[in-house]
């Protein structure tokens, strides 16, 4: 019971946080995350730049081998085709002729000295003797080729070079390992790299002569070798066959075999040097480096050489890229072009920033969403709270309701089962009492007992207070904020009290006029005895005068004179008049109490229509209106009704055409079927016609238009009321159509012998109880009103509230009677009234919620079914017993206010 408007729900709301601490989290992990990826982008790239490059400078490196490799053979070739050459020239066939030494020796000089000169690759060019002793030697120095002199020729006998040549046949050659040039048995320096190729000499005889030397001078290979490595992106070198370096970046390294061998590549990269040694090529990466390489040995390529002594032994060529070598420059380069890259830094955090905003900014919303939704749960929930209470309230105020609305029950009692009511209806039931106190008397519920937490409401009714509500706490509850009772359940006990209020209201009001019905009743009932008794009264004399009149005007003893016949005439015709008038008085008193009878017949409508306009023909000859029957010879109609009352019905019609017609005028009657059973009888004049606001009030009870004396004609307002009474009660309906001036229409619709839908009440179904008699035949009147299948639904709806109205009071006076005189089988007579409403109220209801024809076809049915099954077989064995009791019962419901043989229904 909290006051909250329901717009306030979120604005109550603080809106949730998110630290800045999330935020920047967030803001960091993404930048993260995008720069990561740039990063690896980058990473790939460079990665993918550096393989194609090591792919590359492999590929480089590789070809730079083959050239080198190319540049040794190239060399070895030369020297090994000139080497061939001098052995097998016609200067050095001279020589092993033996014919002339010494000019042999002079012409080998000068070949020797020409070859120096142009090669300029030879250090020496000799040719020494079978006994080691230099022949010729020409040495190529400081880009001069000389002819040592004869006294400094040397023994060579026991170098290697020499005994490994003087071994060889003849044709063959000898190639040494590259080795420096030692002078005098000292390492000659600056150091020079030198390869010895030698051929013997040898005669037809096969004797060696000799042995032709030439020292390569080893530094120009390795210059060129140098200088090819220099072009390839690693540091190339080349080992001899033991791994020592001929050539090396490192100078220092270099020739080390011939100082002790400290220093060589195998000692140095071992693991690399393993897989080298072993094989011709190929490429071995290890953590210092990767080592590309291939074994090159120029003298295999030599195909013009027959066999060699000792072949050259084999070199490596390597190129090593070296890890902890990385070409920095290169790198620094390659960074340069990432730099531009350095701008996705702010590029990266722009986006980081907008994500982390918008993921915080969604979180945040989720957040306050996840917040608005349970504030909405509470709020719901405290609604639904408040809901039930309300519920509680109007169900205790829709309970009290139907206590207040039930007929059947005094203000007490509804008082006493009201006060049940009011507890369950408050906030805390199970401590709740409450008291209605009206007038004297306390209504206490059960637990009732007075505590100091109270509220109360006044009962007032014309200005005066006449009882009060209280209800109490037994209790006190903490909820209790105002006072012991909230304002909801203040507005309640007002509003119970204000019901109890309208609730007496209506029941003095009903008192008031139940007892003002009452009167109405009796002096109804008092008029219709009256009528019905002066009525017999006047007659009896009526026609005693109107009988002498006769007597007089007839008698031949005494003839009258012209003056008194016309007197005579006068009283006559005044008494003929006010017979009529009782005799229609008579039927009226009659037929409200109930009491005429009707004897239904099948006959033809065709006759009975000749009959009447016969009977009025003379009536209107006498004024010149001419009555023209437009029926009679047609064909023959059958009715089934009371021939008598029919007759009466259309004589009064036709005469009041005549009565209300102007001379000469023409007074037409006409008939034809209707579809819905029955035959329409219309009566058309040419007279003065009635006036659209008279036409509903002519068949009002002593209703006359122009009720001027001095423009009356002869009438008393009687006939078309008793008429309209007549047709009703032969399940008929009367109606007019008429102009002023120009005439009227006046019809009946009187039921076809066909017409099996409705009821015509007769003494056939008359019980013999007179107050049920006079209800069965109002309710078969109400009946046929149903049955009219003319009825619109407006009027359908009017009729059969009505008729339950009608048939409940009836139930009652019913069951007053039959418990007036103890009707036996009461009980069960009881049950079948109850079950008869029930059924037709549900049928009632089938028809409200759909008004089809065949819905209110089957209402039809049942009702007259039950209605006529009911009269038949049940009330008419309360005739039975109840014969003799006629006084009884009168008094019994007069007790009970349900004397009205008149109540009728809206006729
Ligand atoms: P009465 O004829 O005795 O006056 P009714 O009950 O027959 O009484 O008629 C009531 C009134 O209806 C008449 O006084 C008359 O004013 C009017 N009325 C009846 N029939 C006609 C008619 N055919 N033409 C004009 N007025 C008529």
């Amino acid at each position: 019971m909290i006051e909250t408007s329901p717009t306030s729900l979120l604005e109550k709301q603080s809106p949730p946080q998110i630290p800045f601490r999330v935020f920047a989290v967030r803001f960091v992990f993404y930048t993260i995350i995008i720069l990561s990826v740039f990063i690896g982008i980058g990473v790939a790239v460079f990665h993918i730049q550096t393989s194609l490059e090591i792919k590359e400078n492999n590929v480089k490196n590789k070809s730079a081998i083959a050239i080198a490799a190319n540049l040794a053979t190239h060399d070895f070739e030369t020297v090994i085709g000139d080497l061939l050459f001098l052995s097998s020239d016609d200067t050095a066939k001279g020589f092993l002729e033996g014919n002339n030494i010494e000019n042999s020796i002079i012409a080998i000089q000068e070949e020797f000295l020409n070859l120096s000169r142009t090669r300029q690759l030879y250090d020496q060019v000799r040719l020494i003797g079978p006994s080691g002793n230099e022949l010729v030697r020409v040495n190529f120095a400081n880009g001069k080729s000389t002819i040592v002199a004869p006294e400094n020729l040397q023994n060579k006998f026991n170098r290697y070079y020499f005994s490994a040549t003087s071994l060889l046949a003849k044709g063959e050659y000898y190639i040494s390992p590259i080795d420096l040039n030692v002078e005098n048995s000292e390492i000659e320096f600056p150091h020079k790299p030198m390869i010895r190729f030698g051929t013997p000499l040898i005669d037809a005889s096969g004797i060696l002569r000799g042995v032709i030397v030439i020292n390569y001078l080893g530094q120009d290979f390795l210059d060129k070798f140098r200088k090819q490595m220099e072009l390839v992106p690693g540091t190339g070198m080349l080992l001899n066959r033991d791994g020592f370096w001929l050539s090396s970046p490192d100078i220092e390294d270099e020739w080390s075999f011939m100082f002790g061998g400290e220093v060589s590549f195998g000692k140095k990269y071992p693991k690399a040097w393993e897989t080298i040694k072993k094989e011709q090529t190929g490429v071995v990466e290890t953590a210092k480096g990767t080592f590309s390489f291939t074994t090159v040995n120029p003298s295999t390529k030599m195909d013009q050489t027959p066999t060699m002594a000792k072949q050259l032994e084999d070199w490596k060529i390597i190129t090593v890229s070296f890890d902890e070598q990385i070409d920095f420059s290169s790198i620094k380069s390659r960074l340069l072009i990432y730099f531009p890259f350095l701008g996705i830094l702010p590029i990266a955090m722009l986006i980081g920033f907008f994500l982390a905003r918008s993921t915080v900014g969604r979180k945040l919303a989720e957040l306050k969403l996840v917040e608005a939704n349970s504030y909405l749960e509470e709020k719901i929930s405290i609604r639904t709270h408040e809901l039930d209470e309300r519920v509680k309230e109007q169900t205790g105020l829709y309970s009290l309701a139907k206590i207040l609305n039930r007929l059947d029950i005094t203000i007490e009692e509804s008082l006493e089962l009201a006060v049940e009511v009011l507890p369950p209806a408050w906030h805390y039931p199970e401590i709740t009492c409450a008291c209605i106190i009206y007038g004297e008397r306390d209504f206490t519920t059960a637990n009732f007992m007075k505590t100091d937490w109270c509220q109360t409401a006044p009962i007032n009714y014309q200005g005066n207070r006449v009882g009060v509500i209280e209800v109490y706490y037994l209790e006190e509850t903490p909820e209790l904020d105002e006072g012991p009772f909230l304002k909801e359940e203040r507005n309640l006990i007002n509003s119970m009290a204000t019901n109890i209020e309208n609730f007496l209201i209506r029941k003095h009001t009903e008192q008031n006029l139940l007892s003002a019905l009452k009167e109405a009743e009796k002096a109804s009932k008092v008029k219709s005895e009256f009528l019905a008794s002066m009525s017999h009264e006047l007659r009896t004399p009526l026609n005693a005068v109107i009988g002498f009149g006769q007597m007089l005007q007839l008698s031949p003893s005494y003839p009258l004179s012209p003056n008194q016949n016309e007197f005579v005439e006068n009283i006559l015709e005044g008494g003929n008049h006010l017979l009529e008038l009782v005799n229609e008085i008579l039927d009226l008193a009659s037929i409200e109490a109930n009491q005429l009878n009707f004897s239904l017949s099948d006959f033809e409508a065709n006759e009975i229509i000749s009959t009447c306009v016969q009977l009025v023909t003379p009536l209107g000859e006498a004024r010149s209106i001419k009555i023209i029957d437009n029926f009679s010879n047609g064909p023959s109609v059958l009715l089934f009704t009371d021939h008598t009352r029919l007759k009466q019905v259309l004589i009064n019609l036709l005469s009041n055409a005549v009565k209300f017609n102007n001379d000469g005028g023409t007074v037409t009657i006409e008939g034809k079927e209707t579809d819905y059973g029955y035959l329409r009888i219309s009566v058309t004049d040419t007279g003065i016609g009635i006036a659209k606001e008279d036409q509903s009030s002519v068949f009002n009870l002593f209703h006359r238009v122009d009720a001027d004396p001095m423009i009356a004609r002869e009438g008393t307002g009687i006939g078309l009321t008793v008429t309209k009474l007549l047709v009703e009660r032969m399940a008929g309906r009367i109606g007019v159509e008429s102009d002023a001036g120009i005439g009227s229409t006046f019809w009946v619709d009187i039921p076809l012998a066909s017409n099996d839908d409705v009821l015509i009440w007769t003494d056939a179904i008359k019980v013999g109880v007179d107050a049920i008699d006079s209800d069965h035949q109002v309710l078969v009147s109400m009946l046929n009103r149903l049955m009219r299948r003319s009825t619109d639904e407006a009027d359908v709806d009017d009729i059969i509230d009505e008729l339950i109205d009608y048939t409940q009071h009836h139930f009652a006076r019913e069951e007053a009677i039959m418990e007036a005189y103890g009707y036996p089988d009461y009980e069960r007579h009881c049950n079948l009234h109850q079950r008869l409403i029930d059924d037709v109220n549900q049928q009632a209801e089938s028809w409200s919620n759909e008004s089809s024809q065949e819905n209110l076809d089957l209402l039809r049915k049942f009702l007259k079914n039950w209605l006529f099954n009911h009269i038949l077989k049940e009330d008419a064995k309360i005739a039975i017993s109840s014969k003799g009791k006629d006084q009884g019962i009168r008094q019994r419901l007069e007790d009970q206010g349900l004397i009205s043989g008149t109540k009728s229904s809206k006729t």
